[in-house]
């Protein structure tokens, strides 16, 4: 199959470097009119075209970056639904799945994901997958093995999702050494209501664990409507403590919303100072948190991403679950992530920090080789859509192709 080609398309002004830019036309959406050419997967040309009377009929984005998923429970819904569709539901029946979880279950959750995630746009994945002592010991060596399996075509990340006591087992400290050869991320759970003594301890432990074999991690942190902001405290006075530098996620740090804007902005400061980077996960937190039966409100906790934007904060925008008890919905698609997305979060997708939350960011979580923006030099990988603008890219019919190392996938 050829890995070179051309093409006149528009590309996000934000995300692409091109030389020679004095000439080049920007639309009102900020799309940029560009002649794209690139031989054996690496793009070997990127110049401004000039519009006459028509401008290009194809809309050109890198391939997405997914920051947060949990494919060992993709596609549960329909044998494990959550039809209360509330926080603790969710990790009700999530317990209850763990019951009867096999290995062999597990990955061909796993590859229905990545198929469709790689047939829908994604170049690379960090999934969380849930870690307990019960758990069968070979799991890690068949994940590792799938991360290679697709490594063409997809960069993959694991991060073992334990309860943080997890860390402080035995079981525990040996994965942490595995992960230590493996690459593996660390990751726990950090949401209220909790004994404030007993968490301290645990947060310590495990990130002396992860400063041991140099390892990271990613916490699910104030996934909550309780409490703003109570676990990130104690993230952030525990690292100041031990006076330690591990690289650290925060997935969801929904909570926080509920402080006023100077309280979120000092946090922020804080959290950009530690250089933690965020995850804001708008899909599960809009249908989880603060639910009510009888009422509709309008308060959804989610991580604010404009505030921590301005603090410095390098934040991502995440899917999270996908068809699970935690999620019912969802399909691995970069586009339904997003056409849901910026609404919620009023973000507009002509804004660079929007779209640098859902391409640059990710890819520097990510710590991915190519920084996500379109040049001479980078590879060929693309989504490219037929589409002249954003109206048509947020429609129920997209037509899309996507292109790896130049060459079609299909
Ligand atoms: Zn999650």
């Amino acid at each position: 199959m050829s890995n070179s080609g051309k093409i006149e398309v528009l590309i996000p002004r934000s995300l692409c470097e091109i030389e020679n830019a004095d000439s080049l036309n920007v639309d009102d959406e900020d799309f940029a009119s560009v002649f794209v050419a690139w031989e054996k997967g690496i793009v070997s040309e990127l110049k401004p075209i000039k519009i006459q009377n028509k401008k290009p009929k194809k809309i050109l984005f890198p391939r997405f970056v997914e920051t947060h998923s949990h494919f060992d429970k993709s596609f549960t819904f329909r044998e494990f639904p959550n039809f209360k569709s509330n926080y603790q539901e969710a990790l009700s029946v999530n317990l209850e799945e763990h019951k009867i979880r096999t290995t062999k279950k597990v990955l061909e959750r796993a590859e229905k994901s990545l198929n469709l995630a790689i047939k829908n746009g994604y170049r690379a994945i960090r999934s969380h997958i849930d870690t307990y002592e019960s758990q069968d010991n070979n799991i890690w060596n068949e994940l590792f093995n799938l991360q290679k399996k697709y490594s063409s075509k997809l960069k993959l990340q694991y991060v073992a999702l334990a309860s943080l006591e997890f860390w402080d087992t035995s079981h525990g400290k040996e994965l942490a050494k595995k992960f230590s050869r493996g690459n593996g991320i660390l990751g726990g759970v950090l949401v209220p209501p909790f004994n404030k003594a007993k968490i301290r301890y645990l947060v310590s432990k495990t990130l002396l664990l992860a400063d041991k074999y140099k390892l990271e991690i990613d916490l699910h942190i104030d996934e909550s409507n309780i409490e703003p902001g109570a676990g990130i405290k104690i993230l952030l006075e525990t690292i100041d403590r031990l006076d330690i530098k591990v690289p650290i996620t925060c997935s969801h740090l929904s909570s926080i919303l509920s402080l006023n804007d100077n309280e979120i902005l000092k946090l922020g400061r804080k959290i950009a100072e530690k250089n933690i980077k965020v995850i804001a996960l708008p899909l599960t937190n809009f249908w989880l948190l603060n639910r009510k039966d009888k009422s509709t409100s309008l308060h959804r906790p989610v991580a604010p991403i404009k505030q921590l934007q301005k603090s410095l904060v390098d934040v991502s925008i995440g899917s999270d679950n996908v068809q699970d008890p935690w999620y019912p919905f969802g399909n691995y698609d970069p586009f339904y992530l997003i056409s849901l997305a910026m609404p919620m979060l009023q973000l507009s997708p002509w804004d660079r920090l929007t779209l640098s939350s859902l391409f640059l960011s990710p890819s520097r979580l990510l710590k991915l080789n190519w920084d996500g923006l379109v040049k001479k030099g980078c590879p060929a990988d693309f989504v490219i859509l037929d589409a002249e603008k954003w109206a048509d890219i947020f429609s129920t019919n997209l037509k899309r192709e996507v292109l790896i190392n130049g060459a079609l996938y299909s």
